[in-house]
């Protein structure tokens, strides 16, 4: 095995195994390592044709000192609960999904990136309810599967400003919907949001709430952040916006930092006045946005890198991921 620890992008990659664990009669079983990336299923199983799958998305990084920790593992088993509460199927349990990390990061430990390079290690669990059914009802059995793999930065050359475009005939949720959980057809219902926003020459799409098109929800696949002139740091308050991990912990960093934080609607006519906004998530933490375009006009905030405040905490909850600043929040847990 040869990995390029500097060229990696964010993109699949077969590691040595993933970990399987399998819910029937009522019950999750204690889960396996595969080290085939194909799964048999039913042709006629539920995830495929009504979609009954949902997904997450967490990291862990190597340290300094070769210890290796996981950013808050209890946060995303949490949300993926919830998730699983709103499409009908089985919790999980705590222990078992933290103990499937475990296992299939112990096992595929060779890929892990060191600490000098910029990678990380990702972790992708899925559900999938797996019962072959035409009939619409919830899935009797499923699949909790734990993907890990090496991943560079997101976005390749650095965090350079992007461009968003304001989608103002899509949305990707509705409030009393699905925006506010992790279920995988929220992204199929942005895919031709994001094709129109890359048609027009922008990076990144940005929804508007879909009742009135008047306030900002989020981007495609990472929440809005903005900082205003005087400092404080604002983010949307919605229905339809799925709960950032990454943007929760930016508030509490925030915080830390001395900076008001605001959750709140916010109009799109707000937009002009920010110093800085940013979008946020697992991926790449925070991506500056330095243009907004939209069927009424364009919106430059005239820079060419990451403003001074997103600059900070970027650095700060970097440093707190790759152990370089206290993790005062206690928000890692390691891998041992
Ligand atoms: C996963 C996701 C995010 C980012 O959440 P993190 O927990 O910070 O990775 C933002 N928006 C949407 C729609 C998402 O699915």
């Amino acid at each position: 095995m040869q990995i390029d620890w500097n060229n990696l992008g964010f993109s699949f990659m077969p590691v040595k195994s993933h970990i399987r664990f399998r819910y029937k009669d009522g019950a999750w079983d204690t889960g396996k390592l595969y080290n085939d990336f194909n799964i048999s299923l039913s042709v006629a199983a539920v995830c495929l044709h009504y979609g009954q799958a949902c997904f997450e998305g967490l990291k862990a990084f190597r340290h300094k000192d070769g210890t290796l920790k996981i950013f808050r593992p209890w946060e995303n088993i949490k949300r993926l609960n919830r998730t699983l509460d709103h499409i009908v199927a089985p919790e999980i349990p705590h222990e078992l999904f933290l103990d499937g990390l475990l296992r299939v990061i112990k096992d595929n430990i060779e890929y892990v990136p060191p600490y000098e390079s910029e990678g990380s290690f990702y972790i992708r669990p899925l559900v999938i309810g797996t019962s072959p059914q035409i009939g619409i009802a919830p899935s009797r059995e499923y699949e909790l599967i734990i993907l890990v793999m090496p991943v560079g930065p997101y976005y390749k050359g650095g965090i350079k400003p992007v461009t968003a475009y304001i989608m103002e005939d899509y949305d990707r949720a509705a409030p009393g919907g699905t925006g506010h959980v992790k279920v995988a057809g929220n992204y199929a219902a942005g895919l031709k949001a994001k094709s129109i926003a890359h048609g027009k020459g922008a990076e990144v799409d940005l929804f508007l709430d879909p009742t009135s098109h008047q306030y900002i929800d989020e981007f495609g696949t990472s929440n809005f952040i903005a900082i205003t002139k005087d400092g404080r740091y604002v983010t949307p308050e919605s229905k339809s916006i799925l709960p950032s991990i990454t943007n929760l912990s930016l508030m509490k960093i925030a915080e830390d930092l001395g900076m008001k934080v605001e959750k709140r609607k916010i109009h799109r006519d707000e937009l002009p006045e920010f110093a800085e906004v940013g979008a946020c998530g697992t991926a790449v933490v925070i991506t500056p946005v330095g243009k907004i375009m939209s069927e009424s006009g364009l919106i430059d905030y005239g820079v060419s890198e990451i403003g001074p405040c997103l600059k900070k905490l970027y650095e700060r909850m970097t440093g707190i991921q790759r152990g370089d600043c206290e993790d005062k929040h206690k928000w890692l847990l390691e891998v041992k």
